[in-house]
């Protein structure tokens, strides 16, 4: 073979190698275990099975019966399953109702994959920080979290599949700037990618920043309820960035919003950094029986509908749904590099 095939065929190879791995050969944690990143199929990137909202110095697993919760969740499960969904993301922060042993029981008797989370909420004026955020280093928070993705959740074995924390809508308080800080340092440590409950654009940029200070990059970042901005021009510059945007409070009555926001992103080429979801749920201990569960459906029901009629293909659709949550859920480092 002459020297120029040789250069060619290695070219090719690499070229073929590079298209390989941007159909994602990644991995996803969930409560079961790992899973390939090609596994994950239609997937739900934020919702809840159960909440409980007494705040971080009462919260405690006696406050609700795991069989009753399973109870309640399971049919609204079921019916996402009937639909085609087969990945199931649990944001429920620790101190605010996370429970790694009852989602995993729920994905054995679904057959859902279902990922959890390590992180803390800091947002609603900090009712679900834990006392010892305030005492201990950003360093510190770090390494309880890289310690449950290395050992698992407490004695569960039960590994976390992304980090969710939580910041107030206004502007990023001492401690949620502490706990952005723990994010960025787990994520280098982990691979796993930040969901911060976040709202405006005015936390989230700053978020970015100090993100960007720690030396992790937009991609690790999901803007969690971005449609909390109204200034659509937002969505584009963060996503323009490489963050992604978390459109994840559809319901029966802002469908069209959200066809709204999803076409301004499509418009604009960005439709590869979109998450959708409900944000529903959920069993809530302090009501009875658990209170109003609001179902999982309306998405696959509604708003997809909405989106074919507004000429989106089956592909774009698949980009969302698919091939969106496994690139953001891959189990990577995205750092910048200097
Ligand atoms: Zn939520």
């Amino acid at each position: 073979m002459s020297k120029v095939k040789i250069v060619f065929s290695v070219v090719f190879l690499l070229l073929l190698f590079s298209q390989c791995s941007t159909l994602n050969d990644g991995m996803i944690m969930t409560v079961k275990g790992p899973i390939k990143a090609t596994e994950m199929g239609v997937s739900l990137t934020h919702e809840h099975v159960l909440v409980d909202f007494i705040g971080a110095d009462s919260v405690n697993e006696s406050r609700w019966d795991k069989s009753k919760v399973s109870e309640k969740a399971m049919p609204y499960l079921m019916a996402i399953k009937k639909l085609g969904c087969q990945t199931f993301v649990e944001c429920t922060p620790e101190y605010i109702g996370r429970d790694p042993i009852l989602l995993k029981s729920l994905s054995e008797s679904t057959g859902l994959n279902i990922i959890t989370n390590t992180g803390y909420y800091g947002a609603a004026n900090d009712k679900y920080v834990p006392k010892h955020a305030y005492e201990e280093s950003a360093e510190e928070l770090a390494s309880r979290w890289v310690d449950e993705w290395n050992n698992g959740i407490g004695s569960t074995g039960i590994k976390p599949g992304f980090i969710k924390i939580g910041v107030d809508s206004k502007t990023l308080s001492d401690i949620d700037r502490k706990l952005v800080i723990a994010a960025a340092k787990t994520h280098l440590k982990t691979g796993l990618v930040i969901a911060s409950h976040t709202g405006p654009a005015i936390p989230a940029f700053e978020e970015l920043e100090i993100l960007k200070n720690e030396g992790v990059a937009p991609e690790a970042f999901i803007w969690v309820h971005a449609q909390g901005e109204k200034d659509l021009s937002n969505h584009i510059k963060a996503a323009t960035m490489g963050a992604w945007i978390g459109l994840d409070g559809i319901g029966e009555d802002n469908c069209e919003d959200y066809v709204r926001m999803i076409k301004n992103l499509k418009e604009n080429d960005l439709l590869n950094k979109v998450l959708l979801s409900h944000d529903a749920g959920w069993y809530d201990p302090a009501k009875e029986n658990g209170g109003e569960f609001r179902g999982f459906t309306t998405l696959f029901e509604k708003l997809i509908p909405l989106l074919k009629a507004e000429g989106f293909t089956e592909k774009e659709i698949d980009q969302l749904m698919i091939t969106n949550p496994a690139e953001a859920f891959s189990i990577r480092v995205r750092n910048i590099k200097k």
